[in-house]
């Protein structure tokens, strides 16, 4: 690449979805560290050289130069300055590179957060009258969307196993219009046969999308199942840091411009801060999930090991359902599981959680710091009941941190626990 690599352009080859002519398609980590950083985003114009980054660009008003040059700017100008609700190239930046992490993706439109990501996809595909089938271990806001908003615009859900595979063949009806994936279920974390489900959706001319925020495309392209739509909320490993929120949706090409137009139509947008944040977390997403991955892993086991622990929820065990999808779907697995305490209550489980040193309690994850939280899946399903004699589960984010502290600490908060359910 030479001098060149000192100003990269996303649209050089080997960056493009073709692979073709002999064409190498880049790695995935080679991507994200060239994607989004096109030489007019980052110099000066007719300038050989560049910045790094693509830096902030904030504006509302854009100066045009005369009227024939304002009356020849058009709002469906991609990457052409317009109005600053149409994004600047810091959030042009962005897209582009989460497009490019997924090759069958025909661009991706920024939300300010991943639910109202998903309510900008859902709302770009369904109409009144229609039905979606939506997954039963869904993101409990994206059942809230669908039982309240989509209901109220009659929208009719209906909800499904996560492991009902093939066999979503029988719910589909003349109404379908949409299936709706997460895979796997962020609190339960059962992994779906998204190919089977596909297969289906796509004998009956019905839209799939994915809620992709787990495993992010790097882990599990989705598109590249077929998938039409691929939603994450960026706001978990994207930014990595705990301190942004944002979500993403990417489309196919047939699925694309209808979501761009509902998404415009809805005033959408994410703020180029905000956008700058996440493209310089971007950067190092693969080394994050690998090692996070590695450690959650690490944990996951011992965990399994535990007298006080009656199962652990986590794709790559073999105990997970869905296991083997994983394994033949997945590029690997990120730092986000769940385990379930042999016994006690709400007591005990917050005698045990309330005794880690290294885990933050909080909402979210993905960023660099450990978290744990207390998750009750039993009022958030209906297809599928979750069983109420299971002992109460607590989800794990694992971070950077060595897992060997990690562990320890874990190990001094299980003393916390039995001394609870002795007490
Ligand atoms: C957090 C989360 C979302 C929503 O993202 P926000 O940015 O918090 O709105 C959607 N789906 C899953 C699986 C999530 O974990």
């Amino acid at each position: 690449m030479g001098r060149r690599s000192a100003h990269a352009q996303g649209d050089r080859p080997g960056m493009s979805g073709e692979d073709g002519d002999g064409e190498r398609m880049l790695k995935p980590a080679t991507r994200l560290v060239q994607a989004g950083r096109r030489a007019e985003w980052t110099g000066m114009p007719g300038d050989r050289g560049g910045i790094v980054n693509p830096p902030v660009w904030r504006a509302s008003t854009i100066l045009y130069e005369d009227v024939a040059h304002l009356r020849g700017t058009h709002m469906t100008d991609q990457h052409k300055l317009y109005y600053g609700r149409r994004g600047t190239p810091t959030s042009w930046a962005l897209a582009e590179a989460i497009t490019q992490m997924e090759p069958e993706a025909a661009g991706t439109m920024l939300f300010p957060s991943g639910v109202a990501a998903i309510a900008g996809a859902l709302l770009a595909v369904m109409r009144p009258g229609d039905e979606l089938l939506m997954v039963d271990s869904a993101y409990g806001p994206t059942r809230a969307l669908c039982d309240g908003l989509l209901r109220e615009f009659g929208v009719v859900t209906r909800y499904y196993d996560p492991q009902i595979g093939a066999g979503i063949a029988n719910l589909v009806s003349d109404k379908t219009r949409a299936i709706f994936l997460e895979s796997p279920g962020s609190l339960t974390f059962e992994v779906q046969d998204i190919p089977a489900i596909v297969a289906v959706a796509k004998a009956s001319g019905i839209v799939t999308l994915l809620d992709n925020t787990w495993a992010t495309p790097l882990l599990l392209p989705g598109l590249g199942l077929g998938v039409d739509i691929s939603i994450v909320a960026c706001t978990k490993y994207i930014v990595g840091h705990s301190d942004v929120m944002m979500g993403s949706v990417s489309a196919n090409a047939a699925l694309w411009p209808r979501v761009q137009r509902r998404g415009h139509m809805l005033g959408q947008m994410a703020s180029p801060d905000d956008c700058w944040l996440a493209l310089r977390g971007l950067r190092t997403l693969a080394v994050r999930l690998k090692e996070q991955g590695a450690s959650a892993l690490k944990v996951a086991q011992w965990l399994e090991e535990r007298p006080e622990v009656a199962s652990v929820l986590h794709p790559a065990l073999p105990s997970c359902p869905g296991h083997d999808a994983w394994t033949r779907d997945f590029r690997g697995a990120s730092g986000l599981f769940a385990f379930e305490l042999r016994g006690g209550g709400e007591a005990e489980r917050a005698a045990f959680i309330d005794a880690l040193g290294l885990f933050g309690i909080g909402y979210s994850w993905g960023g660099y710091e450990s978290l744990a939280l207390p998750v009750d899946p039993d009022g958030l399903r209906t297809a599928t009941p979750w069983d109420a004699n299971r002992g109460p589960l607590v989800r794990i984010n694992v971070g950077l941190e060595d897992p060997a502290d990690l562990i320890a600490d874990m190990d001094g908060a299980f003393g916390a626990w039995r001394a609870a359910m002795n007490g």
